[in-house]
């Protein structure tokens, strides 16, 4: 059964990239029914911050998948440095006693890069003993094995055959001076107890995996498979980055945004695959069924916004495919934080109002944020002012509204208050003043809804409720008549 890991570094919010990664892990382990795990990489004491950490899981929690095993870093110290001991028993690792600052000017000054101090690598194991015994510090360092080995060799799941020289890869470091194991280290010696069957994390990981391998042999263990992710980048084809791109590239900006959790999954998959059929909108399910490594292409993958718009256009039609898709009742639950953040108020009956005006707008919101500028009249006490020539129907004039209006009252007043009854007893009054029905409802929809584009009358006039309506269908009337007064008079 594979065993695969998410594992974020707690120095920054999290990021989309870091999500994608997380998110084709999980995919991996539920596809083939293995186990997902997520590891906090918080070996790096300086740079971690708690913010950071409540980052990484805000954004997680949001998206909801979940994971079976979790691990600190920090708490698994003891594992790294007995691993990082056990390759140096086996003399495939060094001491190095270089003080730091010679070892920096060793770097600028040397032609070519650099690959160890000859003088440390070389150095007996009595005399490394005895000056460590001394207390001079060390960085423990991987001895490359440049004299017996050529290239350092992989498969990687996307990008194929990779093949480094050892000439090119310098003694690394597992253990630094303060005894605290690199990334390196830590890492793979996590990835070795934890049984990690597979290593699916950015393409910008290639080059350290080289590094990995060798570790991983070191312990004496066949090293996992390795699938790297193409990189996500900017329309202008830069990397995407917090302080050039500002908050497109954090998780919660999406969220935030009103966008359903499952379809910035949907999002993300398809930023660097994509499945046999080209299927765009999918489920959790058809997801967790399509997913394959196979799957992943090499390229880098555009995320997509401008300076004004921080929402990929893909994203965007996609959250409102996925929000007609979704019951009534689960919508108008995620709807319902953002109608009150909006400032709508209905008391106790939020809820339920909600649930009655979700199937009105579902088909004319993308975002669950939409909700404010879709649904406001259902929440408004009094309506925003609008302009009267609104309330004027098409082929009709200001006495044409005015008599629509007054009929709409007049049945109003005592139609059945749901669908069928209201149909009916417009198209009557309709009849009655001899005028179309489509000149009728004008009228009446600008009125209750304060503008044209609204949602299908009957059901929305049913919402509101008969009190509501009549109450704006007299206000529209008065501002009818006050318009006209004027016009009169200069005649
Ligand atoms: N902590 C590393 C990072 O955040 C993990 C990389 C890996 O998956 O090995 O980049």
């Amino acid at each position: 059964m594979p065993r695969v890991r998410f594992a974020p570094s707690p120095t920054g919010y999290l990021h989309i990239g870091s999500a994608r990664t997380f998110i084709f892990n999980w995919l991996y382990a539920r596809h083939n029914h293995g186990t997902m795990i997520l590891r906090i990489d918080d070996t790096d004491v300086e740079r971690n911050t708690q913010a950071s950490l409540d980052s990484i899981f805000d954004g997680l929690n949001w998206l909801g998948l979940g994971w079976d095993e979790f691990y600190r870093q920090s708490e698994r110290g003891d594992l790294h440095r007995k691993m990082a001991e056990a390759i140096f028993a086996k003399g495939m690792a060094y001491r190095d006693f270089t003080p730091l600052s010679a070892d920096t000017e060793e770097k600028t000054h040397s032609e070519g890069p650099w690959l160890f101090h000859a003088e440390m690598r070389a150095m007996t194991r009595e005399e490394s003993d005895r000056r460590a015994a001394a207390g001079e510090p060390f960085v423990l360092r991987f001895r490359v094995p440049r004299e017996t080995r050529e290239a350092v060799t992989f498969t990687d799941l996307v990008y194929g055959e990779q093949s480094k020289g050892t000439a090119d890869i310098e003694d690394f470091a597992l253990l630094r001076s303060n005894g605290i194991p690199t990334y390196h280290m830590a890492s793979c010696a996590d990835d070795a107890d934890l049984k990690i069957t597979h290593i699916i994390r950015g393409q910008d990981h290639l080059t350290n995996t080289f590094k990995h391998v060798l570790i991983f042999e070191a312990l004496g263990v066949t090293p996992p498979a390795f699938a790297h992710l193409p990189l996500l980048i900017a329309p202008d084809g830069s990397k995407l980055s917090k302080r050039k791109h500002g908050p497109v590239v954090s998780v919660t900006t999406y969220r935030d945004g009103g966008f359903l959790p499952h379809t910035y999954v949907n999002f993300l998959c398809l930023l660097g695959w994509s499945p046999k059929n080209d299927r765009e909108v999918m489920s959790q399910k058809e997801l967790i069924e399509l997913f394959t490594l196979e799957g992943v292409n090499r390229s880098n993958a555009t995320v997509n916004f401008s300076e004004d718009d921080p929402f990929d256009p893909k994203a965007v039609w996609l959250n409102a495919e996925h929000l007609r898709m979704m019951p009534v009742e689960e919508l108008s639950k995620e709807l319902v934080p953002f109608a009150k953040a909006a400032g709508f108020a209905a008391g106790n009956d939020f809820d339920a109002k909600m649930l009655a005006i979700t199937p009105l707008i579902r088909e004319r919101i993308r975002t669950l944020k939409e909700v404010a500028q879709v649904a406001d009249f259902f929440f408004a006490e009094e309506l925003a002012p609008y302009d009267s020539a609104e309330l004027i129907p098409q082929k009709g004039d200001a006495a044409m509204a005015l008599s629509a209006l007054s009929k709409a009252r007049e049945v109003l007043a005592t139609a059945e208050f749901n669908h069928d009854g209201l149909d009916a007893a417009l198209r009557t009054g309709a009849a009655d003043l001899q005028v179309k029905a489509g000149q009728m409802f004008q009228p009446i929809r600008v009125a209750v809804c304060g503008r044209k584009n609204a949602p299908p009358l009957f059901e929305t006039l049913a919402v509101l409720g008969r009190e509501t309506c009549l109450h704006r269908i007299g206000r529209a009337i008065q501002q009818l008549e006050r318009d006209a007064k004027p016009a009169e008079k200069s005649s």
